[in-house]
């Protein structure tokens, strides 16, 4: 028998694949299922990301600067670290490259990688070289460090905590749409010139995406522990169910407490798609989605950049979004398939 993996998805593939491995050593306070393991070295802990990046899936550089590629691939293992409350310290970088690559190619890539290395304060410690038969690969895996009594997990929301998102949604995706957009009008037309220019917050968000350090900063001075956080790599709906499932509990989303930037509203509306579809079944953001106790709802109300998005509900009320026109939709988490 011969079982297509499209019939299980990126998720439930993980987990058949990854169904029989118990964790047996005292140290693996968490394996598989959250935006990084997390390992037991006393009071601290080392937290543990991987993600990789494949040429024709993940990127395409006939509009994605090499170096601007090498500075996301490290940024979005850096969100995953960020997403467990902890900081990462280290990287190291995998690649299979083509014949194709020339040096001064893959010194683009590492100039890239050395610019989010220093604006995050993390050291490259080693990686693999190796060729393919075509394109490119790129696997991080990212190395962080968190106290114990801090981190956070995708199961730890509980009813009545708040749902809070940082930054804006649906830019990067729709930065994309663009870009792809105008790499077919070049294909169909090679003669003209791109035309980005009104449009350059959507299209830095899907080029240069940066993660949210800041925030990680932010709870630690103002003493938040979120009760459980997800970074938005796959649309906010696919992360609030991640949320919902391990947390076993549901939620109620307001559609008008996500937040997006008007340029990604108008730009939206350009391509004729809902904006809040963008938002929710978009991808790239590398924002946090969290939640806390409304006890601590204080120490967020008048921070900059965080948007109280809706409530944790008991399981048994399931995900739930309230339209701007008033209207109560079962939430659905279309994501996006990779197969
Ligand atoms: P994220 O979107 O935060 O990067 P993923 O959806 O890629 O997370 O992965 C979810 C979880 O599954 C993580 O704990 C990851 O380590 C684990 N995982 C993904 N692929 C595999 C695999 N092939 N084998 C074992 N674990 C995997
Ligand atoms: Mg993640």
């Amino acid at each position: 028998m011969r079982t297509d993996v499209n019939t299980l998805g990126e998720f439930g593939l993980i987990e058949h694949l990854t169904r029989d491995f118990p964790l047996l050593q005292p140290s693996s306070l968490k394996g598989v299922g959250d935006d990084a393991a997390v390992i037991d070295n006393g009071a601290f802990c080392t937290v543990v990301s991987t993600d990789m990046l494949v040429e024709g899936i993940h990127f395409d550089l006939a509009y994605v600067p090499i170096k601007h590629l090498g500075y996301k691939a490290v940024v979005v293992n850096l969100s995953d670290i960020y997403a467990m409350n902890a900081f990462p310290r280290q990287i190291t970088v995998s690649i299979a490259i083509s014949n194709r690559y020339s040096v001064e190619a893959l010194d683009d890539l590492y100039a890239g990688i050395r610019a989010a290395c220093e604006a995050y304060g993390v050291d490259l410690v080693g990686g693999d070289t190796t060729s393919s038969p075509k394109g490119m690969v790129i696997s991080i895996t990212a190395i962080g460090q968190g106290e114990k009594e801090l981190l956070t997990y995708r199961n730890g929301a509980r009813v009545g905590d708040l749902i809070c998102i940082t930054g804006d949604l649906g830019a990067a995706y729709l930065g994309l749409q663009l870009l792809e957009r105008e790499k077919q009008l070049w294909q169909e037309n090679p003669g003209i010139q791109p035309d980005l220019e009104d449009q350059k917050y959507a299209v830095g968000r899907q080029l240069k995406p940066e993660a949210r350090r800041d925030m990680i900063e932010t709870f630690r001075k103002v003493g938040l522990k979120p009760t459980a956080m997800i970074d938005i790599s796959d649309g906010l709906a696919s992360e609030i169910f991640h949320i919902c499932k391990q947390s076993k509990v549901g939620a109620l989303v307001e559609e008008s407490g996500i937040p997006m930037h008007p340029e990604a509203e108008l730009l939206a509306l350009k391509f004729k798609l809902d904006p809040a579809t963008c938002a929710l079944n978009g991808g790239e953001d590398y924002e946090l989605l969290f939640t806390i106790d409304p006890a601590d709802v204080e120490k967020v109300k008048y921070l900059p950049e965080i948007y109280i998005a809706g409530e944790i509900l008991d399981a048994n009320d399931g995900i739930k979004l309230n339209t701007k026109g008033g209207n109560l939709h079962d939430l659905k988490a279309q994501g996006w398939v990779h197969f």
